[in-house]
């Protein structure tokens, strides 16, 4: 939609297929009026696609931090963070080192299977972080999958699959003291994504409340309209924001930017409340 806020993106600095530079020139082509970059773990995109930044379109830098509570994996959005932060930075770079590990014990379980993969081959699909989403290309490749959809089965590197292996997490609380400490705000991602594993009960979202989260992504493209309508709930009960957002990963993921939006008096909200950085 013209003019809309898409708060969640993925460049080619973690597992997106547009390097950041493109995603700005994409967005303002689709007719956004504001986009966030929120590549996972990292916060290697922001000055290219800072420095690309079209007239007319505001970006919001930020990231998506690979968290756990209580054994279930969770995503937490932080926005508009100090990235010299020193304990933030410290912590984002020991999540990107356990991606890269994590990444090599799955291409080696896939060889010792006999499977015709390889890391080199891997790596020649990522740009910044090893992701998944590459190995998943590894095997169209060698012709074992025929879409990154099937890679994504327990068949294969889908979560707890037969080549799955997991990473390191942060505690979503100490992640969350960490971003705010940097002048953050932070964002509970997809909440209610139950298709892609176990998600956090109400208590957990209860806590990240009293903790000082920001808000919910209520608006995704992986809750149903019965999902929506709870968290909505949830976030006017505890006080917390509702954001939308694409969840735009190029050609890894089948959505458009700007497919769910962010309500512009919801932005204001995140800029004033945040000390990092300012929105560009
Ligand atoms: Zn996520
Ligand atoms: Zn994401």
């Amino acid at each position: 939609m013209p003019g809309s806020i898409d708060l969640h993106t993925h460049s080619t600095a973690s597992d997106g297929t547009t390097p950041p530079e493109t995603l700005v020139r994409a967005a303002s082509e689709a007719g956004l009026a504001v986009v966030a970059l929120t590549d996972h773990d990292t916060t290697e995109g922001w000055d290219a696609a800072a420095a690309a930044l079209p007239d007319g379109l505001r970006l919001v830098r930020g990231a998506e931090i690979s968290c756990s509570r209580g054994g279930v994996s969770l995503h937490l959005l932080g926005y508009l963070f100090d990235p010299d932060d020193a304990a933030l930075a410290e912590q984002l770079g020991v999540l990107r080192d356990s991606r890269v590990s994590r990444a090599e014990r799955m291409v080696a379980m896939l060889v010792a299977d006999g499977h015709p993969v390889s890391w080199e081959q891997v790596r020649e699909h990522a740009d910044g972080t090893v992701g998944r989403p590459h190995i998943a290309r590894a095997l169209i490749d060698s012709g074992l999958v025929a879409t990154i959809e099937e890679a994504f089965t327990s068949d294969w590197i889908g979560t707890r699959g037969r080549y799955w292996a997991g990473k390191h997490e942060l505690d979503v609380i100490d992640a969350m003291h960490l971003v705010h400490a940097a002048g953050g705000v932070t964002v509970f991602a997809h909440p209610g994504a139950d298709g892609r594993g176990r998600t956090v009960g109400d208590d957990v979202i209860e806590e990240m409340a009293a903790a000082g989260l920001g808000g919910l992504e209520v608006d995704h493209v992986d809750h149903t309209p019965e999902t929506r309508e709870r968290l909505r709930a949830m976030a006017g009960s505890l006080g917390l924001l509702v954001t939308g957002s694409s969840d735009f990963h190029g050609s890894n993921k089948q959505v458009r930017l700007g497919e769910n939006a962010t309500a512009p008096g919801v932005l204001d909200e995140i800029a004033s409340r945040a000390t990092g950085v300012d929105v560009l």
